[in-house]
């Protein structure tokens, strides 16, 4: 069942859904060659209860960590861990926050000095599909509509779009209905009403869709080991068009005065 949500609700939403993206830039601080995926999971988790706000991933479903941290080949839902960043890493970051009951869940994925050009293009172009699917986010449009936009835009660049994972609505817990796809056909599934609020997270990978679900119970990474992006907002449906509750002003801030990651 979709569970609209008031105008106030929405704010609160902003609030947390912010605090993620503050999050993520004081993860990005640290972010360098030789730095474990394990110290930045604990950076964030201290960041999270320094503001009295609750790491959302950890202990759902059992994941151990506050981040999800998933490089190169790895797609979503990387545990972190000893293995330490590498010159030249495309590392995907996933945070939730809950803060007064609220859920902000957002993802950025970042480029580690030395990045080959055609991982930087994949970054780019999978997060401008992202701006593409939360553009249809307009009263009365279709979730199609924003499968469509994503899917039609990352194949352009003849890029794979993930089949097996999806966005979701959001609100008091992470995963709500209903499930946002990165593809679709236009004019399809169910309307998009005021009050509305999901997270639309699109999965693209430099090679084929495939996937390899691993036996941590949680990684997955491409099949053919191609490159992966994951970029996240959580976004409300109003009257007046969306609202982008998250945000990466806050990161992309932090990765300009960060020396060992690049801009993309
Ligand atoms: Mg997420
Ligand atoms: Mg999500």
């Amino acid at each position: 069942m979709i569970k609209i949500k008031t105008p106030e609700e929405i704010e609160q939403m902003k609030f947390s859904a912010l605090m993620v993206g503050e999050t993520l830039a004081e993860v990005s601080h640290y972010i360098r060659p030789g730095v474990s995926t394990k110290k930045l999971d604990s950076v964030a988790e201290d960041f999270i209860c320094s503001k009295g706000a609750t790491p959302t991933f950890k202990g759902y479903g059992g994941f151990p960590a506050s981040l999800c941290i998933s490089i190169n080949e790895a797609v979503v839902h990387g545990i972190p861990s000893n293995r330490e960043i590498k010159e030249g890493d495309i590392v995907s970051i996933d945070c939730g926050c809950t803060f007064n009951g609220w859920v902000g869940d957002s993802a950025y994925t970042f480029a580690v000095r030395g990045a080959k050009k055609e991982d930087k293009q994949l970054l780019k172009v999978t997060k401008e599909s992202l701006y593409l699917g939360i553009k249809e986010c307009v009263v009365g449009h279709r979730l199609g509509d924003i499968g469509f936009a994503i899917q039609s835009y990352c194949e352009s660049f003849g890029y794979g779009v993930v089949r097996e994972l999806c966005g979701h609505g959001l609100g008091r817990v992470m995963h709500e209905d209903p499930n946002v796809l990165n593809y679709g056909k236009k004019g399809t599934g169910i309307k998009l009403r005021e009050g509305m609020t999901i997270a639309i997270e699109p999965m693209i990978t430099l090679g084929n869709k495939e996937l390899v679900f691993h036996n941590d119970g949680w990684t997955c990474t491409t099949m053919d080991n191609s490159t992966a992006a994951h970029f996240e907002h959580d976004v409300a449906i109003t009257k007046d068009g969306p609202i982008i509750l998250s945000s990466f002003a806050p990161i992309e801030e932090a990765i300009k005065s960060n020396e060992y990651l690049e801009s993309i």
